[in-house]
């Protein structure tokens, strides 16, 4: 038996008014979705425990069976991992636009890679610690590590968190940490203006010490792949010591390499018996908060993707999960805590033939804790 986990991050959503008082799941076209459902066993899970912030970071881990509880240090680290960066702490250090000291844009207009890169070299050679090192990662997303010794907790914001909102209410907090967080971003003003004009300054959050997860072979008895357009998901693959597969002209958008990414799939399952494929785009126009335009990337995504990948796959010898990680509602444009719709497929049925938030509360499942669905994929 060979094991597929499909993770269409911020999928779910709530009732939209502009869409008849339905999710754009509802409306979206998914039939290959809805077979798998039909065909298998449906359930809600919560993927973000009590206390956490509703990153995709917390509730990838957790749907992979990882307790958060015991192991998260910050987003900054796992994103470290991915990129065999090390440091004592790390740090999101995100190129964002800031206007009369508004958050008006968390993705510095999706900034491409050279250009990032260049604005991630003049902050390196105008920085004044030896200590403080930027390490550019994806687009807007990079990363700062600091390698002094600072033991404090110190608490940050995502700026995806603040669109529209004072930067001065959600400065970092804390002791002499904080104070150097603070005078970076300060000090990032200065330099990110002369290379680009798509960012004034770093946005750093989402940081702390390095992670040591528990080996996900050791504990499911399977070899894993992960496949994703973005450093979180691959340095927590890396973290659970799956093989991390890179796949070209990937956009972490809709309009991403649908078919690159299918294939790598089709490539891994191959030689390993546990994939993963996480995919970005869903999420983005979640954050977007355009309706009309989830609903489309929600049915490019059971076309594109489920669709190819259940044409292909031997079904017989195949068993999927599919779940996003959390809600992103076009109403909120950012990340809610609330329980996922999921599927097993190829286990036993249920009566649930349409794979949406309302439709999988009646499943077999109910509602379950999202540590508890490795177990499921798993079980015999
Ligand atoms: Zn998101």
């Amino acid at each position: 038996m060979k094991y597929l986990l499909l993770i269409p991050d911020g999928m779910a959503d709530w009732r939209v008014k502009e869409l008849g008082n339905r999710t754009p799941l509802e409306v979206a076209d998914t039939p290959n979705m809805n077979f798998l459902a039909k065909e298998g066993s449906c359930g809600l899970a919560k993927t973000v425990p009590e206390g956490f912030e509703p990153g995709s970071d917390v509730a990838n881990l957790t749907i992979l069976g990882v307790d958060v509880r015991k192991y998260y240090t910050g987003r900054g680290p796992i994103e470290a991992l991915a990129k065999g960066i090390k440091g004592k702490l790390v740090f999101r250090c995100n190129l964002v636009y800031v206007e009369n000291g508004i958050m008006v844009d968390y993705s510095a207009k999706r900034i491409d890679d050279e250009e990032a890169k260049e604005v991630i070299d003049a902050l390196n050679d105008a920085i004044k610690y030896y200590f403080v090192r930027f390490h550019h990662g994806t687009s807007y997303r990079n990363l700062v590590t600091i390698d002094g010794e600072f033991d404090e907790n110190v608490k940050t914001t995502p700026p995806h968190d603040i669109q529209g909102e004072p930067i001065a209410k959600y400065l970092p907090k804390g002791k002499e940490l904080a104070r150097l967080l603070i005078e970076l971003m300060e000090f990032s003003k200065k330099i990110v203006p002369e290379v680009t004009r798509k960012a004034n300054m770093v946005w750093i959050w989402g940081g702390g010490r390095m992670p040591n997860f528990p080996k996900f072979k050791e504990r499911w008895g399977v070899s894993g792949a992960m496949i994703s357009e973005v450093d979180l998901l691959k340095g927590i693959g890396r973290g659970l010591g799956f093989e991390v597969i890179e796949v070209e002209g990937v956009t972490g958008y809709i309009d991403t390499n649908y078919k690159g990414l299918a294939r790598a799939v089709l490539r891994s399952l191959k030689h390993k018996d546990f994939v993963v494929l996480h995919t970005e785009g869903i999420d983005e126009v979640g954050h977007e908060g355009d309706a009309k335009k989830k609903v489309e990337a929600i049915s490019i995504y059971d076309e594109k993707i489920v669709g190819y990948l259940i044409d292909r796959l031997d079904l017989e010898e195949t068993r999927i999960m599919l779940l996003p990680d959390h809600p992103t509602p076009v109403r909120v444009r950012t990340h809610v805590a609330e329980p996922v719709p999921f599927l097993l497929y190829g286990w036993k049925k249920d009566d649930v033939n349409e794979f949406n938030e309302f439709s999988c509360k009646k499943g077999r499942f109910g509602l379950i804790d999202g540590l508890r669905l490795m177990e499921l994929m798993f079980i015999k």
